[in-house]
């Protein structure tokens, strides 16, 4: 029997760049549509996400930063952070809950109360490094997670997994020094956002995949690189950067992923996870921008961390 909680906001839907962009509110509703018009919300136990504190963000982000998104955050209208974010009205406190959707869920599944956690939340955040907003990112929540799990849990060793088709540069950024944190990301190469390729260390786990690259070799870079690397480092907790923009039908990228694949990696992580940390899985929604195959792999993403 595994619990499994299902965090979001209501404010995570007020989060609106422009009318075309495709990090939209519809995603976050494909989703939960998804996991309501079945039996999996049976499954799940729901939760609102508090919003996260500055003292939180600042764990992971300058003062500076933390303090320039609230001053700069509109009342009206939209403010340009990057070439690729805005903020709108609503902006700032849809990403203070995605943050504290990965806070709510380390206390949780840290209590016991339950075994796993995915944060239905946007923004997304990895992108966001310790001083920037990039790529639809502006505060960076599972990392704000994993430093939370550290200082506040005082946990020792956290792993992330990162699958989103883009490179986790905002992770890696915050955590390129801190021997307590692996990252293993796969990410579509050359690509958005242009880096990862060469900054593979210790505990920077980078796989940089071609165009096209489809779920059978995706299988093999998580066997020979990612498992012996987490069998090594033997993470506490592992939190996961669930993009799911591999996916073959996505607009935004090339690579080739179907449904099952993301059934397949769920599988892989809980069972990292049960070897070495407790079953405990926090899992935090990044990119996946075909609303359809979005509204899919997540459902089998989050059925397979309920079953
Ligand atoms: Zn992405």
């Amino acid at each position: 029997m595994t619990n499994t909680a299902f965090i979001s906001h209501p404010d995570t839907l007020l989060h609106v760049m422009d009318g075309s962009h495709p990090e939209s509110p519809a995603r976050i509703t494909a989703i939960k549509n998804a996991v309501h018009a079945s039996n999996l919300n049976k499954k799940l136990q729901f939760y609102d996400a508090p919003a996260a504190t500055q003292a939180q963000l600042k764990r992971v982000h300058t003062s500076e930063y933390v303090e320039y998104i609230h001053n700069i955050a509109p009342k009206a209208g939209l403010v340009r952070l990057d070439g690729d974010t805005a903020m709108g009205p609503m902006s700032l406190s849809a990403a203070l809950h995605a943050s504290g959707a990965v806070i709510l869920a380390t206390d949780l599944v840290m209590a016991g109360k339950v075994d796993n956690a995915f944060c239905c939340a946007r923004p997304p955040g990895h992108h966001a490094g310790r001083a920037n907003s990039a790529g639809f990112c502006i505060f960076n929540h599972i990392a704000v997670g994993v430093a939370h799990a550290l200082a506040h849990h005082q946990l020792k060793r956290a792993a992330i997994i990162d699958f989103d088709v883009h490179h986790g540069d905002g992770t890696e950024d915050i955590f390129k020094d801190n021997p307590n944190v692996m990252l293993c990301s796969t990410f579509q190469h050359p690509f958005y956002p242009h880096s990862g390729a060469d900054s593979r260390s210790k505990n920077i786990i980078n796989i940089p995949l071609p165009a096209k690259t489809n779920g059978t070799d995706f299988k093999k870079v998580f066997a020979a690189e990612f498992k012996p690397a987490l069998d090594a480092f033997r993470p506490e907790i592992v939190f996961v950067s669930a993009g799911f923009d591999a996916h073959i039908h996505d607009p935004l990228a090339d690579l080739a992923l179907t449904t099952d694949d993301y059934v397949w990696i769920t599988e892989f992580i809980k069972e990292i996870a049960k070897k070495h940390a407790k079953n405990r899985i926090i899992s935090s929604l990044e990119g996946g921008y075909h609303l359809a195959s979005l509204a899919e792999s997540s459902w089998a993403h989050i059925n397979k961390l309920a079953h």
